[in-house]
C-alpha cells in the first residue's frame, strides 16, 4: 500500500482438482524446502456474480467457492479458520471500525455505505455440511462483535499430508470504497472479498514455538497474510462492463450470456490472493515488457558482476502489462508504462525475474482514492489522483505497488505481524528504483502540498525518510504487530520511513554491492515462502559474514535514538610552557614571546559524546591547517567496546584506541604538526539514523571548509525546523 500525504501524513502514503470424497491422503514434501518452487497450500475455484442494486451501483456479490486445502504440516488439524474481511465494514462495532474511527489514509467512511459478507453454506465436498458449526472468533482482542474471522470445527481431524476440499456459498455487499475495497459510481474494486482460509503455522514456521492458525482479524493498521495456491475465478458482470474488467492473472475466456451479462474467467497459479475491478469508463491498453528491449546487455553484465551470478540468472523474461486507466488521464498512459517497465527492470535485475505472465495496473476514478495505491498478486492499483487536487506521480505509486510483487507478493511475509518486511523493504527498494531510473533528484514524496518528486537540486540523502522519521516520537520498535502500534502515525513511520532509514543505513554500513547480495539472497531464499524477521537477520549475517545483532537489536527491536555529537575540541601548540624551569642547575624563566615562536607541534583533544541511547561505530575525520588528515575507522562493536583504528594520512602512522559502549563520552588525544581545522563525525554520511546531523562537526577556524560544513548543518537545521512545524500542524 502507498501512504498518502493528506493534511500531512495520515499515512503518506491450476489446476484445481475437486474430488468427490473431499479428503484424501497425499504425502508431499515437508513445509520447509530447499528450493523455492511454490508450495501449493490453498487453491480456489470461485464463480461470482456482481449485481447492481436499485440505484445501478455494483454492490452485490453472490459466489460459490471450492477450496482445496493441503495440510502439509506435521500436525493433525481439528478446525479450520477463515477471514471474512468485508465484515470490517459491517457496522461501527467491528474492530476495524473501532480502531480506524471510519478513516483510513485520509479517506472517510460514508455512513450508510456498509459492506459485509455472509457464508451461506460451508460443506466438505461430497460430505458433511459444516454450516451450522461456523462461529465467529476474535483472536486479537476482546471484541465479541467483530465478525472478520470464523472457526469451523472438523468432525474428523485432518491428518498431516491430507487435503480437504470444501464447497462454500457466500453473499456479500461491497462498501463504498474508502479502504482499498468497494465501489464508487459504477466503478468497483473487488478486494478481500471471498471467504479466505488462514495460514496454519507449524512449529518452527516463522519461528513459532507451538503450532496454530494464524488468522488475524481485520485491523485499521494492517494488511494481509495467506498461503500460496492456484486461483481459477469466473466473474459474471452486467453488460456495461464488457471489455472493462481487470483481475489477478490471465484472462482465459469471455462469454456473453443470454441475459446480457458477461462471464470472464481468469487463472493464476502460485499466488496468495485475487482481486479484480470493473469500470465502464476504463481505457484498456496492453503493451509487452520485452526483456531484450528494456534491459541493455551492459545492465545484465553489471548485475551479473555485482551480484556474483551467471548472466542467465540475471536475464529477465517477456510478459504483457495491461493498464486500465481513466480516460481523463489518457495523457499519462506512457508514464504509467514507463514506470511499470522501470519497476519490472530494476526489481527483476536486483532480486530475480518476475515470474508471472501478466501485470495489471488500475487507475481508480477520482472519488475512489481509497482504492488506489494498493497491491495484489499481478494486480496493482495506482492512481494519478491519489492525492486530491494533484495530478502527478504515477511513477512513485506504480513503482511502489509493483515492488510489492516482490515484498509480500512473492516473499510472503506476515503483514499483520511484521509490516516492516513488506512496506519498509518496499520503501527502500522503491526509492532505489526511482532514483536509478529517474535520477538522483527524485525525492518520492509530497510535503505540505509540494511535490518533491523532481527537485532542481541534488538531494544527497534519503531525506524524505529522515524528515518523516525524525518527525516521529517512537513509542514502539519497528518490529511491532501492525495493530499494536501506539497510533497510526507510529505504524506508518515505523513500517515505511524508519525502516527505509534502517535499510539505507545498513546499506551504507555494508557497502552497496554487499547489500545488493544480501537482498538478492533473502529474496531468492524466501520466494514463495513465509519468512520472519529473524530469517532476514540471519541472511544478512550469513551473506555479510558478520554478526549484526547489535544493529537489528537496537534499530529494529528497540526504540533507541542514535545521536552522536562532537562535544569539545581543543588544539594547542606544545613544545614550551611559560614559567620557571630548572636548567643545568639554574633557574630560567620562559616568557610568553618565546613560547609563541618555539612550538613545534600541536596537542589536540576531541571529545565525542553519545547523546542518544544507541551506539554505532561512527567514523571520524580530523582535518588540519596544513591539509593533513587523520581518519578513524571503527570496527564492529565487540566485547562491549568499539575499537578505533586511527591513521595519519601524511605519515602513514597507525594506532588504536577504543570506546567502551556503555560510556557516554570519549576523549581522543592527538599530537600533530599542524593546528586542527575541523572535526567531522560520519564524514561519509553513512549513518542516516543519526537523529541530529547539526552536531556532527566542529570547525576551529574561519575557513572555507568550516563554512561548507556549517552550510550543510544549516540546511539540516532548516529541515528539522520544518519538520517540527509540520509536526505542529499534523
Ligand atoms: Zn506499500
Amino acid at each position: 500500500m502507498v501512504i498518502n500525504h493528506h493534511g500531512l501524513l495520515h499515512g503518506f502514503v491450476v489446476g484445481l482438482a475437486v474430488i468427490s470424497t473431499g479428503v484424501w491422503i497425499c504425502r508431499q514434501a515437508p513445509r520447509v524446502r530447499a528450493d523455492n518452487t511454490p508450495q501449493i497450500i490453498a487453491s480456489y475455484k470461485i464463480g461470482v456474480e456482481l449485481k447492481f442494486d436499485e440505484k445501478q451501483r455494483p454492490v452485490h456479490l453472490e459466489g460459490r467457492e471450492q477450496l482445496l486445502w493441503f495440510n502439509n504440516s506435521p500436525d493433525p488439524i481439528n478446525e479450520l479458520q477463515f477471514h471474512l474481511y468485508l465484515n470490517a465494514f459491517k457496522n461501527e462495532k467491528s474492530t476495524f471500525f473501532k480502531e480506524s474511527g471510519g478513516q483510513l489514509r485520509g479517506e472517510s467512511f460514508q455512513p450508510g455505505e456498509w459492506g459485509w459478507i455472509d457464508v451461506n453454506e460451508l460443506r466438505i465436498a461430497g460430505g458433511e455440511d459444516l454450516t451450522s458449526k461456523i462461529e465467529f472468533i476474535h483472536p486479537d482482542d476482546d471484541n465479541a462483535d467483530d465478525q472478520t474471522v470464523i472457526r469451523v470445527p472438523l468432525a474428523q481431524p485432518l491428518d498431516p499430508g491430507q487435503k480437504i476440499s470444501l464447497d462454500l456459498k457466500f453473499t456479500a455487499r461491497l462498501p463504498r470504497v474508502f479502504a482499498r475495497t468497494g465501489y464508487w459510481g459504477q466503478f468497483a474494486l473487488v478486494g478481500q472479498w471471498f471467504p479466505k482460509i488462514g495460514v496454519w503455522e507449524s512449529t518452527g514456521e516463522r519461528r513459532r514455538t507451538t503450532p496454530a492458525w494464524n488468522c488475524h482479524q481485520f485491523h485499521a493498521n494492517s494488511e494481509f497474510y495467506a498461503d500460496f495456491g492456484n486461483y481459477e475465478v469466473s466473474m459474471t458482470v452486467p453488460a456495461i462492463y464488457r471489455g472493462k474488467i481487470g483481475a489477478t492473472g490471465k484472462l482465459e475466456s469471455e462469454q456473453v450470456n443470454q441475459d446480457g451479462t458477461v462471464t470472464y474467467k481468469f487463472n493464476q497459479a502460485n499466488v496468495h490472493d485475487f482481486a479484480w475491478t470493473v469500470d465502464p469508463h476504463y481505457l484498456v491498453v496492453t503493451r509487452p515488457f520485452k526483456a531484450d528491449q528494456h534491459v541493455k546487455p551492459s545492465e545484465i553484465e553489471e548485475w551479473s558482476r555485482r551480484l556474483g551470478l551467471p548472466q542467465d540468472q540475471i536475464r529477465l523474461r517477456d510478459f504483457s502489462v495491461t493498464l486500465l486507466i481513466q480516460p481523463e488521464h489518457r495523457s499519462q498512459i506512457d508514464r504509467h508504462f514507463a514506470a511499470a517497465f522501470n519497476g519490472i527492470k530494476y526489481f527483476g535485475l536486483w532480486y530475480g525475474k518476475y515470474p508471472y505472465d501478466t501485470l495489471t495496473i488500475v487507475d481508480p476514478p477520482y472519488n475512489a482514492d481509497g482504492a488506489s495505491g494498493m497491491e495484489y498478486p499481478t494486480f496493482i492499483t495506482a492512481g494519478t489522483s491519489w492525492w486530491p487536487g494533484h495530478d502527478q506521480n504515477p511513477e512513485e505509486v506504480v513503482v511502489h505497488e509493483f515492488g510489492h510483487q516482490y515484498w509480500q507478493g512473492m516473499v510472503a511475509s506476515n503483514e499483520f505481524e511484521e509490516s516492516w518486511l513488506d512496506e519498509g523493504f518496499n520503501t527502500y527498494s522503491t526509492a532505489k528504483a526511482l532514483k536509478t531510473a529517474y535520477g538522483p533528484n527524485v525525492v518520492p514524496f509530497n510535503l505540505l502540498g509540494v511535490t518533491w518528486f523532481d527537485l532542481p537540486i541534488e538531494i544527497p540523502h534519503p531525506y524524505e525518510d529522515r524528515i518523516l522519521t525524525l518527525r516521529g516520537e517512537f513509542n514502539d520498535p519497528i518490529l511491532t504487530p501492525a495493530w499494536k502500534f501506539y497510533d497510526v502515525t507510529n505504524y506508518f513511520l515505523n513500517s515505511y520511513a524508519r525502516t527505509g532509514l534502517v535499510m539505507n543505513t545498513l546499506e551504507r554500513y555494508l557497502g552497496e554491492d554487499l547489500m545488493a547480495r544480501v537482498m538478492r539472497e533473502y529474496h531468492q531464499k524466501w520466494r514463495y515462502r513465509h519468512p520472519a524477521s529473524q530469517d532476514f537477520f540471519e541472511t544478512v549475517n550469513a551473506v555479510a559474514r558478520q554478526d549484526l545483532s547489535w544493529f537489528f537489536d537496537q534499530f529494529v527491536k528497540e526504540t533507541k535514538t542514535l545521536d552522536y555529537e562532537v562535544a569539545k575540541v581543543e588544539s594547542r601548540r606544545t613544545g614550551t610552557a611559560i614559567g620557571i624551569f630548572d636548567r643545568d642547575g639554574e633557574k630560567a624563566e620562559v616568557k610568553e614571546e618565546r613560547k609563541a615562536q618555539s612550538g613545534q607541534s600541536y596537542e589536540t583533544d576531541v571529545v565525542l559524546r553519545r547523546v542518544g541511547d544507541a551506539y554505532f561505530p561512527v567514523e571520524l575525520l580530523l582535518r588540519f591547517q596544513d591539509g593533513n588528515k587523520i581518519i578513524a575507522k571503527p570496527a564492529a562493536p565487540r566485547d562491549a567496546l568499539i575499537e578505533y583504528q586511527f591513521e595519519d594520512t601524511r605519515t602513514g602512522r597507525k594506532w588504536n584506541d577504543s570506546w567502551a559502549i556503555k560510556d557516554r563520552w570519549k576523549k581522543f588525544k592527538f599530537t600533530t604538526t599542524s593546528e586542527l581545522q575541523l572535526v567531522q563525525l560520519d564524514p561519509g554520511d553513512k549513518v542516516l539514523l543519526d537523529a541530529n546531523l547539526t552536531n556532527n562537526s566542529k570547525a576551529l577556524a574561519e575557513t572555507g571548509l568550516g563554512a561548507t560544513v556549517r552550510w550543510s548543518s544549516e540546511m539540516m537545521f532548516w529541515l528539522q525546523n520544518l519538520l517540527q512545524a509540520i509536526g505542529g500542524l499534523g
